[in-house]
C-alpha cells in the first residue's frame, strides 16, 4: 500500500470504482481505493441491477443516459463482460393522470435526447405478454432500459482503473480522518496511514459513518428492498423461442412494481407503502455479504396488484426473495460534490440507482475533483441542496416518504408532508391562523397562498389550473392594485464585511458594487463563464455589503465564498439563515403605507428606487430595500426575528385604510412572470452563459477581472447560441410547469437534424432483437434537439412558467435558438403541454409596466 496519494476513494461498491476509474481517466492515476472488505461488499452485489434513463430532473436523466452509454467502453477497457442486456421497456399507466405524467415524461424526453415512445396497452402487451391489458390506458416505451450484472459491473470498474494505474486495497477499513494544517488528510486504516490531497466518501451503506468521521451528518438513509425471483415460466420460454428476443422490462406505477425477465423467469420488485428503514442510526461494520430476512406480508399488497395485473407471472411459483438494504437521500437522488465548510472532502453517496447512475456520479465527481467544475448541471445530486435542518430524524421521515412515494405523482402543485414543519418564522401560527396554505421553501415554512375563511387551506393536486387559480388572482390584483405584504424569510442572505470585502465581491460578481446605501443586482459566474448565482446586493457601510439569493442555494454559494475567501482575514463572510427575517410590501399604495410605519421622509426623491437604508419601522430596526420581486413599487424589510410580529401587525394595522392584503409567493411568482424577471435554478443554471441567460445589463466586461470574465467574453464575441426568452402561451386549462419542449415553424434544418423521432409506426428492435434507438437520440443529448413534424422542429425548451394574473395571461420562460429570440411574430413557436401543442409568441418587453415607472414611483 502506497503511503501518499493524491486521491483516496473509500469504498469499493458500483459507486467508489466508478469514481475511481473516472480519476483514472481523467488523468488522476495516483489514487487509491480503500475497502473494507471485498468489492461489493455493501449493497451493490445483491442488486437487481436493472438501469433506466427516466429521471424527474433532466439533468440527472442526463447523466443516466451517460452511464448507459459507458457499459459499452467500460467491456472494451476492462476487458470484463457486464452481462448487459439492452431489452428496453415500458411504463404502464392505469389511469388518465398517471398519462398525463408520461406525456409530460415524454415531451421532456424530446430535448434530451430520450426516445421515449407513448403507446397502447396492446402494443405494450405485443412487447410484454404476461400482462393484462385491460387494467392500462396506456404505456411510454423506453428502447434505453435493460440490466446487467452488478457484481460483473463492479468489478468491470475496478479493472479498468487499475489497468489506468489505480491502486485498490482490499479487507482495509478505513477507521479515522484527520485533516493536516497544510489541507492533506490522514486517512488511517486497519493497515496503516496514507496521505491524501483528496478524500472521496463513497462508503455506501456506511457513508454516514464516514461522514461522522469528519464530523459531518450525511442526510442519508438505507431502506429494505425486496425482489423475488420465479421459476422458469413457460410463456416466457415460448416468447424467447418465437420473437428471439427477451421480454421487456415493465413497470406498474399503481401497483409500484417493476418486472423483468431473469433467466427463464422473472423477476419483480416493489416499492411497498409499509416501507422499513435499515439500522436507522448506525451501520454495523459487521454487515457483509449477508441478505435481511423476507417480509412477504410486507409487499402482499403490491403482489396483489401485481398479479392481477400480470396473471402470466402469478402461475408462476416463487423461487427465491432477495431483502437487502441500500441507501437514499431524502429526494432520492445522489449525495455528489465537495462538502461546505471542509477542504477537499468529497462525497458520492446515497445512490440508490447506482447502475443507473454511478457512471453519470463518477464522470461528474472527477471532472469537479480534476476541473473544479462537474461539467454538468448537477444541482439536483449535489451535496449541497440540503441544509442543517436534514439531520438524522428529518431524513428518516422524507426517505420513508420517498421510497413509498417513489412510483406516485408529483403533482406541480403538490407540497409533501413529512418532516414538517421543521424550521417557522415567529408568524407561522398568524399564518396558519389566516388561512395559508403553507409550503416547504429550503426546510422552511412559507405562505404560498391564502384560502377564504370557513375552505380547508389545502391544494387541489393537479397538472391543470387548480383551486388556488381564483385567489391567487385575488391576491395579485389586490398588489397591483392597491398594497400587499408577503413573508421573504426564505430568501438567502449573506452579510461580507472587512477591509477586502469590495474587491472581493468585484472579483467574484460580474456588476459593479453599489455606493454605499445603494442596490445593485448581480450574476455570479464560475471559470467557465457560466451563471452559478443571481444576488441582490446592497452596500451597508464603508466595508459592509448584505447580499441577498436563492434560499435552496445558500450551501452551494458558501461553499463557492469560501472558496474564493481570501486567506488573510480581511474578509469576513456570515450567512444568516433564519436569524433574519423578512416581509415585503408592494403595491401603488407601499409607499403611503412605509410612510406611516417610520419616522422619515420616504418619498421617491429621498428613498429612491435601489436605495437602501436603515431605519425604525413600526418602532422595530429595520433594513429596508427599495425594490420587491413583483416588479411594483415597493420594499423589503428584513429584521432580527424577535420583531417580525411587531413589524408585521404595525405594517397589517397601518394598511387596512389602504386596503391591505397577505399574498403568498404564489402570487410572487405569477408577478415576477409579467415582468420577464428570471428565477435561480430555473432560468439560470450553471449550463447558461450570462448572455444567453439574457443577463447583458448586468454584465460589466469593462469593470474589473471578475471569475468568468474570460469565458464571458468569448460568449460575447461568438455571440450566445441560445437567449433566455419569454413567451406568451395560448395555454387552455393548464399552464406550463418546466422542462416542455417549444417547437418553431423554422421549415428547414437549420436548428438541428431533422429525422424523425424513433416512432411513428418505425420498427421497435432490430434484427438482432436490439431495441432501436431514433437516429436523433444516437446523438445525444444536445443543446437544441432536432425533432421535426412537418415544417416544426424542437427548438428549445421552457424553463418555469404559470398564470401572470395581472395581465390574463398564460407565460413561459425557456431558452430557444438565439436567431430566433427576437422574432415576436405569432405562428412562429408552439409549446407542448401535456402532450397539447399550444401557439405561444415571444415576448420582448414585460407585459406589466414595460418602462419600469410604477417600480420607481
Ligand atoms: C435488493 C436491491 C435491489 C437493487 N436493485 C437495483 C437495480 O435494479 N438497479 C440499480 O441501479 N440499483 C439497484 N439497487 C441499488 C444499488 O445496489 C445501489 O445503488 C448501489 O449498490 C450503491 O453502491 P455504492 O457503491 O454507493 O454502495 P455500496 O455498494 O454499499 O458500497 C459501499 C462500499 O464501501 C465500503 N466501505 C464503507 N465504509 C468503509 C470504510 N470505512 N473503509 C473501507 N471501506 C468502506 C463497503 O464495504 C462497501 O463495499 C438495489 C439494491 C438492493 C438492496
Amino acid at each position: 500500500m502506497k503511503s501518499h496519494v493524491k486521491a483516496v476513494v473509500i469504498g469499493g461498491g458500483v459507486v467508489g470504482c466508478s469514481v475511481l476509474y473516472h480519476l483514472a481517466r481523467a488523468g488522476w492515476t495516483d489514487i487509491m481505493l480503500i475497502e473494507r472488505s471485498e468489492l461489493t461488499s455493501g449493497s451493490s452485489w445483491h442488486a437487481a441491477g436493472g438501469f433506466h434513463t427516466l429521471n424527474g430532473d433532466p439533468n440527472v436523466a442526463k447523466l443516466q443516459a451517460y452511464t448507459v452509454r459507458l457499459y459499452k467502453e467500460l467491456e472494451e477497457v476492462s476487458g470484463q463482460s457486464c452481462s448487459l442486456h439492452l431489452t428496453g421497456g415500458v411504463m404502464l399507466a392505469d389511469t388518465p393522470e398517471r398519462m398525463d405524467f408520461l406525456r409530460l415524461a415524454h415531451a421532456k424526453g424530446r430535448y434530451l435526447g430520450m426516445d421515449t415512445e407513448l403507446i397502447t396497452p396492446s402494443e405494450a402487451k405485443a412487447m410484454f405478454p404476461l400482462m393484462d391489458e385491460s387494467h392500462f390506458v396506456g404505456a411510454m416505451w423506453d428502447p434505453v432500459e435493460g440490466h446487467l450484472d452488478p457484481s460483473g459491473t463492479t468489478i468491470a470498474y475496478s479493472k479498468a482503473a487499475r489497468k489506468l494505474g489505480a491502486e485498490i486495497v482490499l479487507r482495509n477499513r478505513v477507521t479515522e480522518l484527520t485533516q493536516q494544517v497544510d489541507g492533506t488528510w490522514n486517512v488511517v486504516t486497519e493497515q496503516g496511514t496514507v496521505k491524501a490531497e483528496h478524500v472521496v466518501n463513497c462508503g455506501g451503506l456506511w457513508a454516514r459513518e464516514v461522514g461522522r468521521m469528519v464530523g459531518v451528518e450525511l442526510p442519508v438513509l438505507a431502506m429494505e428492498h425486496m425482489y423475488l425471483l420465479t421459476e422458469p415460466i413457460p410463456e416466457v420460454e415460448a416468447f424467447n423461442r418465437d420473437t428471439g428476443r427477451e421480454i421487456i422490462g415493465a413497470l406498474d406505477f399503481k401497483g409500484e412494481i417493476y418486472t423483468r425477465q431473469e433467466r427463464n423467469g422473472m423477476l419483480l420488485g416493489t416499492y411497498e407503502k409499509a416501507c422499513k428503514p435499515w439500522s436507522p442510526v448506525n451501520t454495523p461494520w459487521n454487515f457483509g455479504h449477508e441478505l435481511l430476512p423476507p417480509d412477504i406480508d410486507r409487499i402482499a399488497p403490491s403482489l396483489e396488484v401485481g398479479f392481477r395485473h400480470f396473471p402470466g407471472i402469478e402461475k408462476a411459483g416463487i423461487k427465491q426473495i432477495i431483502n437487502g438494504p441500500f441507501t437514499f437521500a431524502p429526494d432520492g437522488n445522489p449525495l455528489v460534490g465537495p462538502v461546505q465548510g471542509l477542504t477537499n472532502f468529497w462525497v458520492a453517496c446515497g445512490v440508490m440507482a447506482g447502475f443507473s447512475q454511478g457512471g453519470g456520479v463518477g464522470l461528474a465527481l472527477s471532472n469537479w475533483m480534476v476541473n473544479g467544475d462537474p461539467g454538468f448541471d448537477v444541482w439536483g445530486m449535489d451535496v449541497a441542496r440540503f441544509g442543517e435542518w436534514a439531520g438524522l430524524r428529518y431524513t428518516n421521515a422524507k426517505v420513508r416518504e420517498n421510497y413509498s412515494r417513489r412510483f406516485s405523482i408529483r403533482f406541480p402543485n403538490e407540497e409533501l408532508p413529512a418532516a414538517r414543519p421543521a424550521q417557522t418564522t415567529p408568524l407561522y401560527d398568524v399564518m396558519v391562523a389566516q388561512n395559508a396554505v403553507m409550503g416547504d421553501s429550503w426546510g422552511l415554512e412559507t405562505p404560498l397562498w391564502f384560502a377564504p375563511k370557513g375552505t380547508e387551506p389545502r391544494d387541489k393536486v393537479s397538472f391543470h389550473r387548480s383551486n388556488d387559480f381564483e385567489h391567487v388572482g385575488n391576491e395579485v390584483r389586490a398588489v397591483r392594485e392597491r398594497v400587499g405584504v408577503t413573508e421573504i424569510a426564505n430568501f438567502a442572505k449573506y452579510e461580507v464585511a472587512g477591509p477586502g470585502a469590495e474587491d472581493f465581491l468585484n472579483r467574484l460578481m460580474t456588476n459593479r458594487m453599489p455606493k454605499k446605501g445603494r442596490i445593485v443586482l448581480t450574476p455570479m459566474l464560475n471559470e467557465f463563464g457560466k451563471l452559478i448565482g443571481d444576488f441582490t446586493i446592497a452596500k451597508t457601510g464603508d466595508e459592509k455589503f448584505m447580499i441577498w439569493g436563492s434560499s435552496a442555494a445558500q450551501k452551494y454559494h458558501m461553499r463557492w465564498f469560501e472558496k474564493h475567501q481570501p486567506k488573510d482575514g480581511t474578509v469576513r463572510i456570515h450567512r444568516f439563515d433564519q436569524t433574519l427575517v423578512g416581509l415585503s410590501i408592494a403595491g401603488p399604495k407601499s409607499q403611503a403605507l412605509l410612510a406611516k410605519l417610520v419616522d422619515e421622509d420616504v418619498s421617491s426623491k429621498a428613498f429612491r428606487f435601489m436605495d437602501f437604508r436603515e431605519m425604525a419601522v413600526g418602532g422595530a430596526p429595520c433594513m429596508v430595500n427599495r425594490i420587491t420581486y413583483t416588479g411594483d413599487l415597493g420594499y423589503e424589510i428584513w429584521m432580527q426575528p424577535a420583531y417580525q410580529r411587531l413589524v408585521y401587525s404595525a405594517i397589517k394595522q397601518a394598511g387596512e385604510e389602504f386596503g391591505l392584503v397577505d399574498f403568498g409567493m404564489r402570487a410572487l411568482l405569477s408577478m415576477r412572470l409579467e415582468k420577464n424577471f428570471p428565477t435561480w435554478f430555473r432560468e439560470l443554471r450553471p449550463i447558461y452563459g450570462p448572455f444567453e441567460g439574457s443577463m447583458d445589463r448586468f454584465i460589466k466586461m469593462e469593470k474589473n477581472d471578475f471569475v468568468g470574465r474570460a469565458a464571458a467574453a468569448k460568449e460575447l464575441e461568438a455571440g450566445p447560441k441560445l437567449r433566455r426568452v419569454s413567451l406568451v402561451v395560448d395555454a387552455l386549462d393548464a399552464d406550463v410547469m418546466g422542462d416542455e419542449p417549444i417547437w418553431a415553424k423554422v421549415g428547414s434544418d437549420d436548428y438541428g437534424t431533422v429525422e424523425k423521432p424513433h416512432g411513428y409506426g418505425a420498427p421497435r428492435f432490430d434484427e438482432s432483437g436490439t431495441p432501436v434507438r431514433g437516429s436523433a437520440a444516437a446523438q445525444g443529448a444536445s443543446a437544441v434537439r432536432g425533432i421535426k413534424d412537418g415544417d416544426w422542429s424542437v427548438v428549445g425548451w421552457v424553463t418555469s412558467g404559470g398564470y401572470a394574473h395581472y395581465v390574463g395571461k398564460s407565460m413561459a420562460q425557456g431558452y430557444v435558438p438565439a436567431a430566433l429570440a427576437e422574432n415576436e411574430s405569432a405562428g412562429l413557436f408552439e409549446v407542448e403541454i401535456l402532450g397539447h401543442r399550444r401557439p405561444a409568441r415571444i415576448n420582448i418587453e414585460p407585459l406589466f409596466d414595460p418602462a419600469g415607472e410604477k417600480m420607481r414611483g
